[in-house]
């Protein structure tokens, strides 16, 4: 038996992320199974495309996501990105917000609220 891990794209699906830079809804989105040997996790990769600000991505392991990364394309490298001669490789969300004590809280890990990135100072 062999150790490969078990991995699926799911295209056009619904995910908790939006666009970081403008809030708006991700186009071409995709997300990306990596089961273990054990069903208990949660592990995927989602991507998606702001018309605008381009490719982002983000890791769910059974926890929401810290950080969402500017990505070239799905699953790619991360890339820089310059909002109002700002430079941003990534962006925290509300959950890396939390003490580490309010982060061993089970939590539902796809619950838009922890998704949400801050207000780049640019679109205050
Ligand atoms: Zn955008």
């Amino acid at each position: 038996m062999d150790n490969t891990t078990f991995q699926r794209d799911h295209l056009g699906v619904r995910t908790p992320m939006r666009c970081p830079v403008c809030g708006g809804a991700l186009v071409e989105t995709m997300v990306r199974d990596i089961g273990g040997v054990t069903h208990d996790l949660t592990w995927q990769l989602h991507a998606g495309r702001c018309p605008e600000h381009g490719w982002f991505q983000t890791e769910v392991i059974s926890k929401p996501p810290r950080e969402i990364f500017a990505v070239n394309k799905p699953f790619g490298t991360a890339r820089r990105m310059v909002v109002d001669g700002r430079e941003y490789f990534s962006f925290t969300t509300a959950w890396n917000e939390l003490s580490p004590a309010e982060q061993r809280q089970r939590v539902d890990p796809f619950d838009p609220k922890w998704w949400r990135t801050a207000p780049l100072p640019a679109a205050r």
